[in-house]
């Protein structure tokens, strides 16, 4: 039996930080399904959320790093609703401070999670190096492979390097190095790295990994395409021929739905003339266009979709959006619904899956402009609710909206583009078209188990990698 190891900085429902979470959460249940022994380490951080789950000390190890041993003292429990063990290695000196936002990318991090891979490494040692495959996640895990290949060479298992986002790279000083272990002079990669005086710890998971995938296949392609003279993308680029794109999937089970094709229209109308007025929205017939995202500037789109609200609002549409993080976008609209009217465009800037789940199952239609993608997981938990996605033509959004059948796409990151998206849903809403769309999008399977299919041949693949590396 294929045995995997998968490492993360985060797991869902134990420690949720963001979209990796949800993956690694997920991922290990559905290869379980397929037969896969998997295991999956993260580090035990304060916000863990462990009430009632069976929790209990495992091991204590001794781990080296920055000239001295450090205690880590390994708990296992199971992921929920399935047999595999998560094993939570708990310091307080390192992990502490760790698990408060997925994306602080910061230089601190970049030494929390060194330590991190180096515990990775001594837990696989602990179990007699028995694991077939490492599957590296982000960049938190980019330094595993090359402490790995030091301490156990030829013999090591295989390495995969899943990049979730490649905007969030982990950017550390290479004293990092030291403190760990590792002696930039025996891999190439990394002298070449420190060369301009930090490291990249994503770039090198991307050097090192036996296999290299990423969340989508467009994503992929987009990556390989950039004209970008960025170190990064060279090792990628570089790299071609072991780097590929697998979707990722959704946990239905994670998602309650009380409808299918045949009972959606009385039960979503329940859902609006409840939501409406509970967002102080005029209860109406209108179009309702939402968009729950994270306020990320510089990845969603959120010019875009200030830019499309009175084009909404004048054309007699609601807009909800649900959206936390930047400040500055938090306030840009709220001014934009003081100007067009708190009755017909609703901002709330808290982080509420329950409210999220209310306006999945009222929205007609579900707005995701980002500017890129990797994979996207609200276009498919809207189509899963019967709100049809409009979507920018990129990354996963591109790979599981279908034109004209399952949403509306654009391709051209231009309000324009956008708005000639928008005025087709205004021209078929309510119309045989609209309701065909919304049984094609309540029909619509993105579960996990097509996608771990194509990891457990991914995982083959890697030992075939390491068992050719070391028949020579
Ligand atoms: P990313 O990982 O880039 O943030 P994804 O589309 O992959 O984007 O995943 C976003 C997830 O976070 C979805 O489950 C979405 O419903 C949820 N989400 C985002 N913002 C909020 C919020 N303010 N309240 C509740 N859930 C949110």
């Amino acid at each position: 039996m294929l045995k995997v190891l998968m490492c993360g900085s985060e797991v869902a429902p134990i420690i949720k930080l963001g979209g990796l979470g949800d993956v690694l959460g997920s991922l290990p249940k559905a290869l379980e399904k397929l037969g896969v022994d998997v295991d999956v380490v993260v580090p035990f951080v304060p916000s863990a959320k462990i009430e009632g789950l069976k929790v209990y000390k495992s091991l204590v190890m001794e781990v080296p790093y920055g000239g001295e041993n450090h205690t880590i003292n390994v708990y296992v429990t199971k992921l929920p609703g399935s047999f595999v063990d998560v094993y939570l290695l708990k310091n307080d000196t390192f992990f502490y401070g760790a698990g408060k936002s997925a994306f602080l990318n910061t230089p601190a991090e970049t030494k929390v999670f060194s330590f991190f891979s180096r515990c990775v490494v001594e837990l696989i040692k602990t179990h007699f190096n028995t694991y077939d495959v490492i599957h590296c996640n982000d960049w938190h895990t980019g330094l595993i492979s090359h402490i790995l290949q030091d301490e156990l060479g030829l013999e090591r298992p295989a390495t995969i390097m899943t990049v979730h986002n490649l905007s969030y790279q982990g950017v550390g000083d290479t004293h990092i190095l030291t403190e760990v272990g590792l002696d930039a002079a025996s891999h190439g990669a990394l002298e070449w790295d420190i060369s301009d005086g930090d490291v990249n710890f994503l770039m090198q998971g991307i050097a090192s990994a036996d296999f290299i995938s990423t969340v989508s296949p467009s994503y992929a392609r987009e990556l390989l395409a950039q004209e970008d003279v960025s170190k990064i993308s060279q090792v990628l680029t570089s790299r071609h021929d072991r780097f590929m794109g697998i979707l990722n999937g959704l946990d239905y089970s994670a998602y309650p739905r009380t409808y299918d094709g045949s009972t959606y229209q009385s039960a979503k109308a329940g859902a609006k003339s409840a939501l409406l007025p509970e967002l102080g929205l005029t209860p109406d017939a209108a179009p309702v266009f939402s968009a729950i995202t994270r306020l990320d500037p510089n990845q969603k789109g959120l010019d875009l979709l200030l830019e499309v609200i009175p084009t909404i609002v004048a054309r007699g549409g609601k807009f909800i959006l649900l959206g936390s993080g930047s400040t500055e976008w938090e306030a840009n609209f709220k001014a934009a619904a003081a100007q067009f009217g708190t009755e017909h465009v609703a901002i709330n800037t808290t982080f509420d899956t329950q409210l999220a789940e209310r306006i999945y199952s009222a929205s007609d239609y579900f707005l995701v402009p980002s500017r890129f993608e990797p994979c996207g997981l609200t276009q498919m938990i809207a189509m899963w609710y019967g709100a049809v996605p409009v979507v920018h033509a990129v990354g996963g959004l591109r790979d599981t909206v279908k034109e004209g059948k399952t949403g509306f796409l654009f391709e051209d990151h231009s309000s324009e583009a956008f708005t000639k998206a928008l005025a087709k849903c205004f021209a078929t809403y309510a119309s045989p078209l609209h309701s065909d769309m919304i049984k094609e999008c309540l029909k619509a399977d993105f579960s996990f188990d097509k996608s771990a299919k194509a990891y457990k041949e991914l995982y083959e693949k890697a030992v075939q990698i390491r068992q050719d590396a070391f028949a020579y």
